[in-house]
Order: structure tokens, then C-alpha cells, then sequence
């Protein structure tokens, strides 16, 4: 462990095997003396934050020293995820600190969307998860559609504080970050990097000019999300960067959907009805009768039931059954962490089955939109 070479800006041991991990250097800098990891390199020359991931228990040891501190929490959520991105944990481990929840990615709903009764759906959904927020913030970090309010209430709940952004992996904390040094420090000087006092974990300080930190935690891996779990190269298929266009089914019982090869839904019971499907753009939705539903998986998967291909099939968790019961009288949605969402408007409620791979989160929760 002594010999281990670390960073000399934030102190982590320095690794070559994988780019997305804390602590990456390309193998032809590991034996020089003064060697610096590839995120406080670019911190440090281009005053850009990126991403580095850790899984749930690095993290969770991570945030454990932030409660005896006297901080800000700023929570970035991505709302085509939410339940996929919320760091449900977070409530006990931030202590007294005010979290404020930043929802990012509103350019992918509709622009008719009521945005105040949107809050109150995200400050509901929070709570129903245990989390307790100071205030939430509605915004598009790649539209730059509402930041200035994010860096609007960061002002006014830091204080004199520092800042911990935390959130799960491809919410856009990076985007994130990169506006709020750019609001917030004297960018002719050079930003250092710091280590975390006291542990070696991978949380990197860029100091502001009052003094204070903005502290940039690692994305979280949660592996309930598709998106973790599809190849690379799936991944963009996956991540919609459109306004999400609905599309609505008139279906009797008995029939089934399959979005690419990734789920499959089954309307099991119910009378007729219609379910509307809200995901990325660039997946195929196929519809079929419930009874050829195997067998059309078996002939036409890695194929027409695609992504993923073939191959990658292998790498990934066979499918499993949820069985969801929608009550009467009520908008839900189904949700599949990653993939999207169907919105229900029967009356009489339905049974339906979603298969989706081993692991992913599945839910039925009130309706978003
Ligand atoms: P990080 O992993 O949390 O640092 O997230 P990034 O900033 O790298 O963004 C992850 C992915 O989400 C990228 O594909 C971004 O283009 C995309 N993204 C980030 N912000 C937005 C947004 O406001 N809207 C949409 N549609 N996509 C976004």
C-alpha cells in the first residue's frame, strides 16, 4: 500500500485499467514523479470537471463525514430516471445540511408541461423516499434552460458554506459543476485540487474565492438502471436527447409490447385500454399477442429485438417477471429504471407483467405528467 503511486492533487492511487474509475492515468505517466490523475489534470488545466464512479458502498462511506460538516448538499436527479437517480441513503448521512434537490433534463418533456405541479410531484416523490429538501430546482443543463435559479438557490442556501454535489452517474453533474466554477471562481487563476481530509476517497475540493470549497463526490453506480447495465454502445439509444414523443397504444388484454430487447410488456387482464409509452426516440417498440410473445422473443432477439445484439445478450441478466396490479381511477405510471416509463389511463385499472433483466427497478408509481 505505502508504494502505491497516488495522485499529487487529490491523493488517489493512481491506476491505469480504467478511465471512468477514481485515479486513471495513462500508463506512460504512472512512473513519473509528480504524476496527477486524469480528473484533477483537467480541473487543474482546463477548469473542467468529469466524471469518475464508484459503487454504492465507496460512496456511502464517502458521504459519511459529511454531516459533522457545516455545508450545502446539492442533489442532481435526472428526471427520465427519478427513482433510478434518487440517492434515497442520502437523508441520513447529510445530517443537519439543507439538500437542495436540482432536477436536470426538463427539455426532454413536453413544453406544455405544468411545471408547478411537476414540483409538487418531485417534492412527493422525495419525501415518499425518505428524503427531506430544502427547496427543488427544475432545469436543463444542456439547454442551459433554468440555471441561473439553480445557481440562484445555491447562493442563497450556501451561505458561507461549502458545496457537496452528489448524484448518480450520467445525470449531468459534470455540466453542473463546470457552470458553478465558472460562476463562482476567478478563472485567471489556476485551480488546485485537494484531498479529502482524512480518507483517501476520491471526493475532489475546487476552492471558491471566499474561501470555500465546491466538493465534487464520484456518480454513484446504481445497477437497478438500464443504463448501467446496457453495452457502451447501446447506451446513447438509451439516453434520450429529444423531447420525449409519447406514443399511445389502443390495446386489448392479451397483447404484448417488446421496447428493442431490453423489455417486454404484457397487458395480462383488463378491459380495453390505452397505455402511452415515453421513451428514447431511437428504440423500436413491437407489438404482438401475448400468446406468440416467447416465441417471437426466441426467433427475433439480438435482431429485430434490438439493442442488445446478439452477442451482447450474453453479458447481460436474463429477464424477470414483475407482476404490477394498477388500481382504478388513478394515473400511474410503470416505470422501468433507465428505459422510461408507460402511463396508464385506464378507469377499471389492468394486470400487467413487465419482464425486464434481472436486478432493474420496476414500479408503479403516480403518474409524472
Ligand atoms: P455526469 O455523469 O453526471 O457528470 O453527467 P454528464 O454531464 O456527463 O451528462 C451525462 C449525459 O446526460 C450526457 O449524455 C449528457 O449529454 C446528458 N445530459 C446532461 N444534461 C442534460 C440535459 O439537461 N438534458 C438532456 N436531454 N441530456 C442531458
Amino acid at each position: 500500500e505505502a508504494n502505491v503511486p497516488r495522485c499529487a492533487g487529490c491523493g488517489i492511487p493512481l491506476q491505469s485499467e480504467s478511465q471512468t474509475r477514481p485515479g486513471y492515468v495513462p500508463e506512460s505517466s504512472i512512473g513519473k514523479e509528480v504524476a496527477v490523475c486524469q480528473r484533477c489534470f483537467r480541473i487543474k488545466n482546463y477548469n473542467e470537471a468529469s466524471s469518475v464512479t464508484v459503487d454504492q458502498d465507496e460512496f456511502l462511506k464517502l458521504l459519511g463525514s459529511v454531516a459533522s460538516t457545516d455545508s450545502l448538499v446539492v442533489h442532481i436527479v435526472d428526471l427520465f430516471d427519478f427513482q433510478g437517480s434518487l440517492i434515497s441513503g442520502l437523508q441520513r448521512f447529510v445530517g443537519n445540511n439543507p439538500v437542495l434537490l436540482v432536477v436536470n433534463k426538463i427539455d426532454l418533456l413536453p413544453p406544455v408541461t405544468n411545471w408547478n405541479r411537476l414540483r409538487n410531484w418531485v417534492q412527493k416523490q422525495a419525501r415518499e423516499e425518505g428524503l427531506k429538501v430544502a427547496d427543488v430546482v427544475l432545469c436543463s443543463a444542456r439547454r442551459n434552460i433554468g440555471f441561473d435559479r439553480v445557481v440562484e438557490a445555491v447562493t442563497a442556501y450556501r451561505g458561507d458554506r461549502d458545496v457537496y454535489v452528489v448524484g448518480a452517474t450520467n445525470v449531468g453533474k459534470s455540466t453542473l459543476i463546470n457552470r458553478l466554477i465558472s460562476d463562482y471562481s476567478d478563472l485567471k487563476r489556476e485551480l488546485t485540487v485537494s484531498r479529502y481530509p482524512g480518507t483517501t476517497l476520491d471526493a475532489v475540493h475546487i476552492p471558491l474565492d471566499d474561501g470555500k470549497n465546491i466538493i465534487d463526490t464520484p456518480g454513484i453506480v446504481y445497477e437497478w438502471r438500464m443504463s448501467e447495465i446496457v453495452p457502451r454502445k447501446d447506451l446513447a439509444a438509451l439516453l434520450p436527447d429529444k423531447p420525449l414523443k409519447p406514443l399511445t397504444y389502443q390495446l386489448n388484454d392479451k397483447q404484448s409490447l417488446f421496447i428493442g430487447g431490453l423489455a417486454r410488456f404484457d397487458f395480462v387482464e383488463g378491459e380495453r385500454q390505452s397505455f402511452t409509452f415515453y421513451l428514447a426516440g431511437s428504440l423500436n417498440v413491437h407489438r404482438t399477442k401475448l400468446e406468440r410473445a416467447d416465441e417471437l422473443y426466441a426467433d427475433h432477439k439480438g435482431a429485430m429485438l434490438s439493442p442488445p445484439s446478439l452477442e451482447d445478450l450474453a453479458s447481460m441478466p436474463p429477464w424477470t417477471r414483475h407482476r404490477l396490479r394498477i388500481p382504478p381511477n388513478a394515473q400511474s405510471d410503470i416505470f422501468i429504471s433507465g428505459l422510461g416509463w408507460i402511463q396508464t389511463n385506464g378507469k377499471q385499472g389492468a394486470t400487467v407483467d413487465v419482464h425486464a433483466p434481472r436486478g432493474i427497478k420496476v414500479m408503479l408509481r403516480e403518474s409524472l405528467l
